[in-house]
């Protein structure tokens, strides 16, 4: 069995020509100062993660390039692009990235790697990189669910509730 990692740091010499195989657990405490690190990519402020984010990697050195092939998954709140409700969203996707490891003073420059993971004294940190992913996945529009109703747009109310007073009034809405 396996021992579920609750972070994403890693060492070199811990990888084998196998690779490495692993499930991780990453609280929103764990994962918040990343999240929020990552500046103009945020487009939700600090989301309020209301589960840990679970996953797995699997993690293989070739050369200087880390291979990554795995899933991520979290809940969050969201604000819904019709109705502006808050609701209990998934953020979650497939990992399948190739990133390049270097240190300071790395000599050649990475050809074409998706990404580049700092490497210092032998280990690496990839919550960076999930915190990243978790921004790229995060939905552009966001629903509350795929046929919410949106708000009347003459009297703001969430048409999820019901038919509003002005849509009763107009009597054009049927
Ligand atoms: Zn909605
Ligand atoms: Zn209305």
């Amino acid at each position: 069995m396996e021992t579920v990692r609750d972070n994403l740091r890693f060492s070199l010499d811990s990888f084998s020509e196998a690779g490495v195989s692993c499930e991780f657990v990453l609280s929103p405490s764990t994962l918040l100062p990343y999240l929020t690190a990552s500046g103009d990519e945020d487009p939700a402020g600090a989301p309020n993660l209301v589960t840990s984010l679970r996953g797995r990697l699997d993690l293989n050195l070739a050369g200087k390039r880390l291979i990554l092939k795995g899933t991520f998954a979290v809940k969050t709140e969201m604000i819904c692009a019709r109705c502006l409700s808050t609701f209990i969203g998934k953020v979650g996707d497939a990992i399948d990235e190739v990133v390049e490891l270097g240190g300071r003073g790395a000599g050649q420059a990475p050809e074409d790697p998706e990404g580049f993971i700092t490497v210092k004294d032998g280990l690496f940190d990839l919550a960076p990189l999930l915190a990243e992913l978790f921004w790229l996945s995060w939905p552009v529009r966001a629903l509350c669910r795929p046929d919410c109703a949106g708000i009347c747009p003459g009297c703001g109310a969430n048409l999820n509730d019901g038919p509003c007073l002005c849509s009763g009034a107009s009597a054009t809405r049927h």
